[in-house]
């Protein structure tokens, strides 16, 4: 009989996790979400809903989008994730780039797990071919302003995708790549998923874990387990873990993002791929964004969707916040500040440029959807990729080992740590001792 693995969460790290395990280990992935569906309602019931001001509290966009979980901190910032199968995924721009030079530094190389990753999950620059008016000229104008934009890296299939805009509201087309392609894949392996499965915390005895609990519907139900592998994000494993008696550092970080808008006739920028080029600052990064949440949460955003044009900045922040089951600390300290305030003198200036008149640009809401960092490998952990503060067969395959906010998209690298944690877990059980 074959040891049994629980993998907690399907998004980025889990579905890694649960693809590489399946076979040397009997996975079950717990998840606490359930099947993804896209968000389904046109632009016109968008703007419907937005006039209506029903959304006046960020908790109440899961009632439309069941996917899609936002809450405000006390200090003001939006926090945005995904609970369901594949994760935040579903509801990322699709951007793929590698980021791993801080855990590099640490002594972790990754190289030939982003190979395998190379190989596995299609990345491409295609998209450009489709760009609109709108996008076309907004690089030119971050060239002419001299910030080297290039063409973001797209997981998924340029030759499908038909520039919707509709990418942080679920890909209509399947043309942009999510996890949930590789829990499809472990389930073809035999893996078992089990959606609305809310893991509450661990059972450990003698310094192992015998399994987890998890409340599922009305029943409260015990995985009994050989290997646990935490990947419910950087959100929902630190919870697990203070449910079960192992506390987290206060050093949680967010990418924060802000996005200024202005208005222009009938720019259309709605209806392209979200974030089709970047430019890459110290500390922060600059990308064209329709950003939907600003749009239904921020009443100064007034236009019709089809006549906003925003650009977003998007910072690094510091080491400093907190996730717990009672909720999320996270404010931004005097160098986010700085950073952010930069940026959006660069994204008015790029505004200007492009037409709109000075003085007519407005802020978006602040928000955030990377959060990580609260179980920071260290140096002595990056060869067993084990942090010392867990049972010796509890892992963690999420963005809570990351040490630093990348500011930049984290999911490759979140995947190729995954497929890392994995391939330690499945050499102690094949390794003769
Ligand atoms: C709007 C938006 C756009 C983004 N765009 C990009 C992008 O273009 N490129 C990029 O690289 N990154 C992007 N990101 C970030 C990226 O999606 C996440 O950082 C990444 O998915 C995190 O992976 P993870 O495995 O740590 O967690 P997640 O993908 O969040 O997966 C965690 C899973 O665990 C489940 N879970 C949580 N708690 C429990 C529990 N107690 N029991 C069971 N299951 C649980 C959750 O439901 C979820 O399915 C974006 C994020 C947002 C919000
Ligand atoms: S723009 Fe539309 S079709 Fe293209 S990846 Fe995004 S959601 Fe999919």
């Amino acid at each position: 009989m074959r040891p049994r693995a629980i993998v907690v969460g399907s998004g980025a790290g889990g579905a890694t996790a649960a693809r590489a395990l399946q076979g040397t280990f009997d996975v079950t992935v717990l998840e606490a979400g359930g099947a993804f569906r896209p968000l389904s309602f046109d632009l016109g019931t968008i703007e419907r809903l937005k006039r209506s001001r029903l959304l006046f509290d960020p908790r109440l966009i899961r009632v439309p989008f069941p996917a899609m979980h936002a809450r405000r901190t006390p200090e003001g910032m939006v926090i945005v994730n995904g609970s369901c199968v594949g994760g935040t995924t579903t509801i990322a721009t699709g951007n793929g780039l590698r980021m791993d030079q801080d855990l590099r530094d640490l002594g972790l190389d990754l190289d030939e797990e982003f190979e395998e990753v190379g190989r596995e999950i299609p990345i491409s620059t295609g998209h450009r071919r489709g760009w609109h008016a709108t996008t076309r000229r907004l690089f030119d104008v971050f060239e002419e302003l001299g910030l080297d934009p290039v063409p973001m890296p797209k997981m998924g299939d340029p030759e499908r995708c038909r520039h919707c805009g509709r990418c942080v509201l679920g890909c209509p087309e399947g043309a942009k790549w999510d996890a949930r392609r590789f829990v499809q894949d472990a389930v073809r392996l035999g893996a078992r998923v089990v959606t609305r499965a809310n893991v509450q915390r661990l059972v450990v005895e003698g310094g192992a874990a015998t399994g987890v609990v998890a409340i599922e519907g009305l029943r409260r139900r015990f995985h009994p387990a050989d290997l646990v592998v935490l990947a419910a994000g950087g959100l929902g494993t630190p919870p697990i873990l203070e449910r079960s008696g192992i506390s987290c550092d206060r050093t949680l970080f967010v990418d924060p993002i802000l996005t200024v808008a202005g208005r222009r006739s009938r720019a259309w920028q709605c209806k392209e791929i979200e974030m089709p080029f970047v430019a890459q600052r110290d500390g922060f990064i600059l990308s064209p964004y329709f950003d939907y949440l600003s749009y239904l949460l921020e009443a100064t955003w007034k236009a019709p969707a089809r006549d906003l044009v925003g650009v977003m900045i998007k910072i690094a922040d510091s080491n400093a916040g907190a996730v717990s089951a009672a909720g999320v600390e996270k404010g931004l300290s005097g160098t986010d500040r700085s950073r952010l305030d930069e940026g959006v003198a660069f994204c008015r200036e790029i505004l200007l440029r492009f037409g709109i008149e000075d003085g007519r640009t407005f802020p978006g809401t602040l928000n955030a959807g990377h959060p990580g960092g609260t179980v920071p490998l260290t140096e002595a952990e990056m060869t067993t990729m084990h942090p010392s503060r867990l049972p010796e067969n509890v892992y963690i395959a999420d963005a809570t080992l990351l040490p630093q906010a990348l500011g930049n998209p984290p999911i490759l690298t979140i995947v190729a740590i995954a497929k890392r944690v994995a391939r330690v877990c499945v050499e102690q059980v094949t390794t003769p001792a």
